[in-house]
């Protein structure tokens, strides 16, 4: 079998203007959840971040990625709407996309998803958070318990804007008493979709093993498979057509 090629893409912006979330992330987001992804048998990865030229998403890198994950928060609204497009397009084309945590505001998760705000609930006090698996045989839930508890997390409560998923793979439950639709797939044209929740960016939560473990599976799973033949607009019968 061929390797996953694998973009992570990072605003990259919190890490560099802020001492505390630095000196979780040293080498930024992107990097933490590369360097895992790195590690396992199959995967070639890349990373990608927003101030670079055309956010390092070029046609050549768009082309060669197979899975493209996403975290963004402060500058969704400085990301080109072309290279949205772009993305958008390869989605539908095959491409996976795994958009994590404040990326529900993305501009690329609104267009997939037809939403307008991704409008949630939230707080941010660093309560506890448990994610129940809900769907236990799916494979972005493999080798997990039945749930992950994550000691310190901002808090995202529903109602959560978006269209109800194909599959909810988690939901979580917060110290404070709200819940979360907080793993959930969906499916745009030959694309796979999945948005996961945890990954507040002043919290360690891309150290955690099963939040990686999760991204791991995430990124096996919304990998391209070839499909079949599709055929679109007007076309001569297959038997003929008696009138
Ligand atoms: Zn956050």
């Amino acid at each position: 079998m061929s390797e996953i090629k694998v973009t992570v893409w990072n605003e990259y912006r919190h890490e560099k203007q802020n001492e505390h979330v630095a000196g979780i992330y040293p080498e930024g987001i992107h990097n933490a959840i590369a360097q895992h992804l790195a590690k396992q048998d199959g995967l070639q990865v890349r990373t990608a971040t927003l101030d670079e030229p055309d956010h390092g998403l070029t046609d050549e890198v768009l082309r060669d990625t197979d899975v493209l994950t996403w975290w963004g928060h402060l500058a969704h609204g400085e990301v080109r709407d072309d290279i949205v497009e772009k993305v958008r397009r390869r989605v539908l084309e095959g491409m996976g996309l795994i958009v994590l945590h404040s990326g529900h505001g993305s501009k690329i998760f609104e267009r997939l998803l037809g939403t307008q705000t991704g409008a949630l609930k939230w707080r941010d006090d660093g309560e506890k958070e448990r994610l129940w698996v809900i769907e236990h045989g799916h494979p972005i839930a493999d080798g997990l318990g039945e749930y992950i508890e994550i000691p310190k997390e901002e808090m995202y409560g529903e109602r959560f804007e978006i269209p109800a998923p194909d599959e909810l793979v988690f939901i979580s439950w917060f110290e404070g008493g709200e819940v979360f639709r907080s793993g959930c797939t969906y499916r745009r044209g030959k694309g796979k979709l999945f948005y996961f929740r945890p990954g507040h960016e002043t919290f360690p939560i891309y150290h955690q093993p099963e939040i990686l473990q999760v991204i791991a599976n995430a990124v096996r799973w919304a990998a391209p498979v070839q499909g079949a033949q599709a055929c679109y607009g007007r076309v001569a019968p297959i038997e003929s057509v008696r009138p």
